[in-house]
């Protein structure tokens, strides 16, 4: 089927501001509340979110095959199960109801006035129910910077680290979605010194830059997903904030990985973007270092140039990009991290959230976490109003962005927004 939501002449009657994340061509999908207290999936296109459960029940997808309540659910799981074919006829429609040539909608003030809503009549929920998240760890320069500090500085990388994509399971009921405060964690740590742990708030708190991409049903127990088919199962992205609590981390990561010093919170971007919309953007990733075996062995371009920042806001100062990296740099791309992850048997199922790994680029302003930007706490980062961090401190709130831009069109993510409150005390 063609995308033709996605072409870049397309004109929309909304009033739609200029450099926009979310033009007509990006029709992103997402679970809001509504003014009524009604939740309903929606789209966005400008500053209006788009009621789709309203206007399916209008008849304006009389054309599609859809169950009459596939929009009038509490997350997006179960139209992401429905297939590519269904999410790109979705699109395509969507588009052409709000086309400036389309008058269909447009001269409907009543329908209108039922489908559209302003931003502040609305409130995202999670768009998805996680029921697994798997956290990647697929940026060569980020997974380099942490062994430099963590482990041998001259044995950063691990001899797998260039054969297969490295990856842990994570805790899916802590991943909230972008605007709900995390507390900062406590937990056991070792002090500088000590060989007994303390018991406290961590004092290393961290953001991770990271992505997500959310799949559909893939495959039965058993069953491997062949790398060159991996994207049909991968619905979209969004953007992901993988808090970390470095000190935890550091002492109870051996032998068996992230615990506590992660589990505490994840953050995302409330808005699937769709691997379609992002089409025009598909770059060649890095070329693999060492041979791959051959169910890792991709041939098309399987990455996509996404440019990525992190702020910070004191409570008291305006904000300051800190770090602006690019997806692109992923060494491994989603494809092999799929391939990968069911290269074994393991199913993968609708609403699944598999992260990439903290994003980093090659220079220091291109870091991922506090943990690089600051090399371990030995420099510290300079802030607005004369503020500087070497870890992220009570009040501050964190903020992810991301988008794609070429000449013609820009597609982006919004961003993910959160705010760090103090421990939670016992
Ligand atoms: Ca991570």
């Amino acid at each position: 089927m063609s995308l033709k939501a996605n072409n870049p002449s397309r004109k929309t009657w909304l009033d739609v501001p200029d450099n926009t994340d979310f033009p007509i061509q990006n029709i992103p999908f997402g679970v809001f509340l509504t003014r009524d207290d009604i939740i309903t999936i929606g789209t966005r296109i400008g500053d209006f979110a788009i009621d789709l459960g309203a206007l399916h029940q209008l008849g304006y997808f009389k054309d599609i095959p859809l169950t009459d309540d596939i929009f009038l659910q509490d997350t997006l799981n179960d139209f992401i199960a429905d297939g590519r074919k269904t999410w790109r006829s979705v699109r395509n429609r969507v588009a052409e109801l709000f086309d400036v040539n389309t008058d269909e909608l447009k001269s409907n003030e009543k329908d209108k006035e039922t489908v559209l809503f302003t931003l502040d009549e609305i409130e995202m929920q999670m768009p998805v129910q996680v029921g697994d998240y798997t956290d990647f760890y697929s940026s060569k320069e980020h997974a380099t910077n942490v062994g430099k500090m963590f482990r041998d500085p001259e044995n950063a990388l691990l001899p797998n680290w260039l054969h297969a994509p490295i990856g842990y399971h994570g805790r899916s009921s802590s991943i909230v979605p972008s605007g709900i405060p995390i507390h900062r964690p406590q937990g056991q740590k070792l002090p500088k010194g000590s060989d007994e742990p303390i018991f406290g708030p961590t004092r290393q708190l961290d953001f991770e830059l990271e992505m997500a991409f959310i799949t559909t049903d893939s495959n039965l127990l058993g069953e491997p997903i062949p790398v060159e088919d991996a994207e049909s199962y991968i619905f979209g992205m969004v953007l992901f904030n993988d808090w970390s609590a470095r000190d935890l981390q550091k002492w109870e990561y051996v032998p068996l990985g992230p615990f506590l010093g992660k589990n505490f919170g994840c953050s995302v971007s409330p808005w699937i973007v769709t691997l379609d919309a992002l089409e025009p953007f598909r770059v060649e990733g890095p070329k693999p270092i060492k041979k791959l075996l051959p169910y890792l062995q991709t041939t098309d371009k399987k990455s996509f140039d996404i440019n990525l920042s992190v702020s910070i806001k004191p409570e008291n100062t305006d904000e300051m990009v800190i770090t602006k990296s690019n997806f692109k740099y992923m060494y491994w791309s989603m494809s092999q991290q799929l391939a990968h992850h069911t290269v074994n048997g393991c199913p993968v199922n609708s609403g699944d959230m598999m992260a990439s790994g903290t994003i980093s680029g090659s220079t220091p302003d291109s870091y991922g976490s506090m943990l690089e930007l600051s090399w371990g706490g030995s420099k510290t980062v300079k802030l607005n109003g004369g503020e500087e961090r070497r870890y992220i401190e009570d009040n501050d709130t964190v903020t992810l962005r991301g988008y794609c831009q070429n000449h013609e069109v820009r597609i982006g993510f919004g961003e993910v927004s959160t705010k760090i409150l103090p421990v939670f005390k016992l």
